[in-house]
């Protein structure tokens, strides 16, 4: 594999730390070039990945079946109750939808499953198809929202229009017509002061319009959603107990665990924390123009990401100053139990070396501050969706010698891997097969991951995770080890 060569159209969209001038700013947010066979998956991917764990939700793709099978179960979000959105529906268009439409499949589709699985909600995402043929979804949309009485909501995210980013965009628009759907939802609906759920004492409150403004909605005090929080492996839950712990309320999680009376009240919540700011950050920008919901960045990965989020949700309810002792109190246990455990790890893993790709680059940096953690530093950085701000950060946080890559590619991540001889990549599915045809260690850091690893506990499993698959003896008998052996 030796001598493989960036793109020429590609190359502003790669830096080295100290080869290129500090002024070098990175090209990103634009379209995949043709035939460089990017990472990305598309915009309909992009806004199923958000939608998808919001459980008690039918989600239909109208589409051709592979849109729906590419996706089916796509995340590995844990729900505490129904699991509707583990399920896959399509339309499945074929040749005679493409000459006449795909309309009046949708309509009878929705209606079967609707009767059928009782939803909450529904979402139908667009796709391809679905833009090229130019059927009317809004249209099918409203008149099965009328004669079911549950949203029925249009998912803009036709594949080809646009980058995953797209996709993001389509679902919190699609979001943002359940949040400000008019109606919050309280005691009377089972939703009161013991539910485990979360939701306390809410009162219902509309306008003509269906719009609440702030001051009508009753805030509840001391009151967070958490925001791009997918309930991996059920990351939401320890994060929720955390907040418990605290005194902080979780009216909502977007869209992990998610259920969509939760996310009706969510517009009662004091403060947004957004976590995957990537994909949900249009979402607590309008939550804050339309209801005075402040919101703050936080990432859950990492020792000092995770103590820092907690911190700042303390420092945001500081007229509560119990919130404070008790998030002290909290991080200190934790770090007593877990600073001895990363230490049997540190001693086996200082001085190797780690590759990031990940969807969003504000993952990227709470990782290498938590490899930092374990004794290995990050050569290679990237993400398929950051912004010119995230590729800033990136330089100034890594290493000299580093590589900060843009929606990169399979060859190029091969090529950096063998330059800088990683001991690690850190991606998800499609990254895995690469990291293993080359003798390399991989941790998946993406939603089909099983194993939890947000939290102080998150940073013990990846922690393990990262040195099993690194101090695996089969690596010496993978490809590259084995060229090393012989040489
Ligand atoms: S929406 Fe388009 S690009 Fe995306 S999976 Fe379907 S056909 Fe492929």
């Amino acid at each position: 594999m030796a001598g493989l060569k960036l793109l020429d159209e590609r190359r502003r969209q790669v830096f080295e730390k100290g080869s290129e001038p500090a002024d070098f700013e990175i090209a990103c947010g634009k379209p995949s070039l043709s035939g460089a066979v990017s990472q990305r998956a598309c915009v309909f991917c992009g806004s199923r990945v958000v939608l998808y764990p919001i459980a008690d939700a039918l989600h239909i793709v109208h589409g051709p079946v592979g849109c729906a099978a590419y996706t089916w179960d796509i995340r590995g979000s844990r729900s505490s109750g129904p699991e509707l959105h583990r399920m896959s529906f399509t339309t499945d268009l074929r040749e005679t939808d493409v000459i006449y439409g795909g309309e009046k499949k949708l309509e009878a589709a929705l209606r079967q499953l609707i009767a059928r699985h009782n939803p909450k909600a529904a979402f139908v995402y667009g796709t391809c198809v679905v833009g090229v043929i130019g059927d009317d979804v809004d249209a099918v949309c409203n008149k099965m929202s009328k004669e079911t009485g549950i949203p029925v909501i249009a998912v803009h995210s036709e594949g080809f229009k646009g980058t995953k980013k797209d996709g993001y965009k389509a679902a919190c628009d699609a979001l943002w017509r359940i949040v400000d759907s008019g109606e919050v939802t309280g005691e009377e609906d089972g939703l009161g002061p013991d539910s485990s759920r979360g939701v306390r004492g809410g009162r219902r409150a509309s306008s003509a319009s269906g719009r609440s403004p702030s001051s009508e909605l009753g805030k509840r005090p001391y009151s967070i959603n958490i925001l791009g929080e997918f309930n991996i492996a059920g990351e939401a839950w320890i994060l929720k107990e955390y907040f418990r712990k605290m005194g902080v309320e979780v009216v909502s999680t977007f869209t992990g665990d998610g259920r969509i009376d939760e996310i009706r009240n969510a517009r009662t919540a004091s403060l947004n924390l957004v976590q995957c700011s990537g994909s949900i950050t249009s979402l607590a920008k309008r939550m804050e123009s339309e209801y005075g919901i402040p919101f703050i960045r936080v990432s859950f990965f990492g020792i000092e990401d995770v103590s820092k989020a907690l911190y700042a949700v303390a420092d945001a309810f500081k007229d509560n100053k119990d919130i404070m002792a008790r998030t002290r109190a909290l991080v200190s246990e934790e770090l007593a139990a877990l600073l001895p455990q990363l230490e049997k790890y540190r001693k086996d893993l200082t001085g190797k070396k780690a590759a990031i790709y990940v969807g969003g680059a504000f993952k990227a940096f709470s990782l290498i501050v938590a490899l930092r953690h374990i004794g290995m530093s990050v050569v290679l950085a990237g993400s398929q969706t950051g912004n010119k701000d995230d590729y800033e950060t990136l330089k100034e946080i890594c290493d000299d010698g580093a590589v900060i890559v843009d929606d990169t590619n399979p060859v190029e991540l091969c090529k950096y891997m063998l330059e800088k001889k990683v001991d690690l990549l850190i991606g998800g599915v499609k990254e895995r097969p690469l990291a293993y045809k080359l003798g390399v260690a991989f941790c998946d850091h993406n939603h089909e991951r099983k194993i939890p690893l947000a939290g102080f506990e998150g940073m013990v499993a990846f922690a393990k995770e990262v040195h099993a698959s690194v101090m695996s003896p089969i690596w010496k008998f993978a490809p590259r080890m084995a060229s090393e052996v012989k040489a």
